[in-house]
């Protein structure tokens, strides 16, 4: 229980961008808060409903200094949001958090922290391509930034020999054009050149499109650090456009 007093920080994942896929909990999260902390372009996104919050923020790849302004905050004895696209637990901030309060000691005391799920892009991608992840299934960033690149090899090595469906976040960035063709070639090892494969750009915000193509299709296409993109399993198909591993029900 949070004593009185004590500022608290919500962790918010606020799904992949629009309101209506938001959850009612971050909503009235949001609503709460006396300030808002996050990267600059999820403030953006938040739109006119939050337009008179103290909004505060970092520029991107400054993840540490974000979180230790939100205990800077939340010391005065404020509320504090934490925003962060799709799931705060998925390749987001939320882990963070709790380092730096054990960090903080003494100083982030009585400093309440509650995570808030939202919508993570591999749940609002695959619903946009069909039902590419209706069976077990793997996440894997292809972001070497915080994870050596040999390890995101093996990953994807162990992921593709065990025939899981997978959804790759972080698939490209300014500096990374040749992740997703890499991370096709591992795939390639173990899966054929047919293998059904898709990918969805901006989910949930303006511009959303995807495609459902075969993995050797993949390998040669270039793609941006917004969109997500969708391996199948070897019983994927394509049906009418859209990219579906099946659950197994007979026909
Ligand atoms: N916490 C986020 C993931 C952050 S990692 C979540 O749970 O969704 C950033 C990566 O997530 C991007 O490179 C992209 O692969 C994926 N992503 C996040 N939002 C997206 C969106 N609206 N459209 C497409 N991909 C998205």
């Amino acid at each position: 229980m949070e004593s009185k007093g004590n500022g608290r920080i919500e962790v918010v994942g606020m799904g992949p961008g629009r309101e209506s896929m938001m959850t009612q909990q971050a909503l009235e999260a949001l609503d709460a808060a006396d300030v808002i902390v996050g990267y600059t372009v999820y403030l953006d996104l938040l739109g006119e409903r939050f337009a008179g919050k103290e909004l505060l923020s970092t520029p991107m790849k400054q993840e540490t200094e974000r979180c230790r302004l939100a205990f800077a905050e939340a010391a005065k004895g404020r509320s504090v949001a934490m925003v962060c696209s799709g799931d705060a637990g998925i390749y987001g901030m939320a882990s963070l958090m709790f380092e730096i309060r054990e960090e903080l000691r003494d100083d982030a005391a009585g400093i309440d922290i509650d995570v808030i799920p939202g919508i993570t892009a591999a749940s609002s991608g695959a619903a946009v391509l069909g039902a590419p992840l209706n069976h077990d299934f793997c996440v894997i960033s292809l972001s070497d930034l915080l994870t050596p690149w040999e390890l995101i090899e093996k990953r994807l090595r162990a992921a593709a020999e065990g025939d899981f469906a997978i959804a790759i976040y972080n698939p490209s960035s300014k500096k990374r054009h040749d992740h997703l063709r890499k991370a096709c070639d591992i795939l390639l090892e173990t899966a054929e050149p047919e293998r059904a494969c898709g990918y969805v750009r901006s989910i949930g915000r303006d511009g959303e499109e995807f495609r459902a193509c075969t993995l050797a299709e993949l390998r040669d296409t270039e793609v941006d650090m917004f969109t997500t993109v969708f391996i199948g399993n070897s019983q994927s198909r394509i049906i009418d456009g859209r990219l579906i591993t099946p659950r197994g029900y007979r026909l």
